[in-house]
């Protein structure tokens, strides 16, 4: 059987690994022959645009997915006609742009931060006016890892902001004062079965992912995330893996975005759970048996941004596993994460200071502060 990935980065390389010892075989659809995908798989060589590539794809494989989110939906649409494409369109298209997205979530009762529509310098001006500040603008696409989004603190703000941003559809949002950042990941195949990790604990370093503790310190509502997730999957008729981040506060959960693929916060699955969200994302979309979602212990997974630590000096301590993606290095790029697995919160600590200790050293003046 044969998997077609749109995208090689890391996830789609994690995807692929999962998927070997199964007797899976992939084919990726990426720019760049130096990509962490192409380096484990073959690869067709084009834009994700790219009708003709997309549909050489197709033709190769028995199924298709992604592994990157700005695939353009109408030529994923007209993959769909040759091959079944797992997420499906729909759902991608919805994430894709940050007010459908709120769309969806609202449609299903999920409750998001505050927000209005900014087309206009005038739009901006009525919007922070109805919400008040501080207020985040985000691009309404292609905006991920924090990038196309300004914090505004003070009226004095705004007009660098629509300076920084105003050349493309915009969303104002109310800041959250959250206790926490925390994450739902899940899966679904065609025949309705569903499955669910606990919920991750994320911690983010300007808007990127710097670590991820599961199961969170203190239990979230996860039923309650649980719930939402799988209305949104039986509406969309979702295979495949799922994301949703959210903020909490007080014990409620507020939807910030939602991803139709695997994600960071889920690569603790790997060493940390029964079965990896990459092989469930497999199980998914082929519409076999789930895996077994059950953590194996307290899992902590830190980001290696702009700089990988050594890994002898990483995988000399017990239970800590080294994920190199072989990127090159550039300042906060995602080149590869460390996971550690202990038996309570304590150790978990203790071992996450120490990860965060080894990466900010490898990082050197790249990091923040
Ligand atoms: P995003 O690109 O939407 O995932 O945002 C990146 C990070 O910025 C989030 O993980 C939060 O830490 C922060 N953030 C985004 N939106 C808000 C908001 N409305 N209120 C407070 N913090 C936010």
């Amino acid at each position: 059987m044969s998997i077609g990935i749109i995208g090689a980065g890391q996830l789609g390389r994690m995807i692929a690994l999962a998927g070997y010892p199964m007797g899976l075989k992939f084919t990726f659809l990426d720019r760049s022959d130096q990509a962490p995908g192409a380096q484990v798989g073959n690869i067709i060589l084009g834009d994700f645009s790219n009708a003709d590539a997309l549909a050489k794809l197709a033709r190769e494989v028995s199924v298709l997915t992604y592994d990157v989110e700005n695939v353009p939906v109408e030529a994923l649409r007209e993959a769909a006609g040759d091959v079944p494409v797992h997420p499906g369109p729909a759902i991608l298209e919805a994430a894709q742009d940050r007010l459908d997205e709120k769309q969806a979530f609202a449609d299903h009762g999920i409750a998001t931060a505050p927000y209005r529509r900014v087309d206009s310098r005038e739009d901006l001006g009525a919007a922070v006016k109805a919400l008040g500040l501080p207020a985040v603008l985000k691009r309404r696409r292609l905006g991920y890892d924090g990038r196309g989004q300004r914090f505004l603190h003070e009226p004095s703000d705004l007009d660098e902001a629509w300076e920084a941003l105003g050349d493309a559809p915009l969303i104002l949002e109310g800041f959250v004062d959250f206790d926490r950042e925390v994450s739902l990941v899940g899966v679904r195949n065609p025949s309705g079965d569903t499955a669910f990790y606990p919920l991750s604990e994320n911690v983010h370093e300007d808007g990127i992912l710097r670590y991820s503790l599961a199961p969170a310190p203190k239990n979230g509502p996860q039923t309650k995330a649980e719930d939402q997730m799988r209305s949104l999957m039986e509406s969309y008729g979702y295979a495949g893996v799922l994301t949703i981040e959210y903020f909490e506060k007080d014990g409620e959960l507020i939807a910030n975005e939602m991803a139709p693929r695997v994600h960071n916060s889920g690569h603790w699955t790997i060493e940390g759970a029964a079965t990896s969200q990459f092989e469930n994302h497999l199980r998914g979309i082929l519409d076999l048996p789930l895996g077994d979602t059950r953590p194996r212990g307290r899992a902590a997974m830190v980001n290696c941004l702009g700089g990988m630590p050594e890994m002898s000096e990483v995988i000399a301590l017990p239970d800590v596993h080294y994920h190199d993606y072989g990127k090159a290095a550039r300042p906060r790029r995602k080149l590869g994460h460390l996971t550690a697995i202990r038996e309570n919160d304590a150790g978990r600590s203790d071992i996450l200071e120490q990860l965060l200790e080894i990466v900010r050293r490898a990082e050197g003046d790249q990091g923040p502060g």
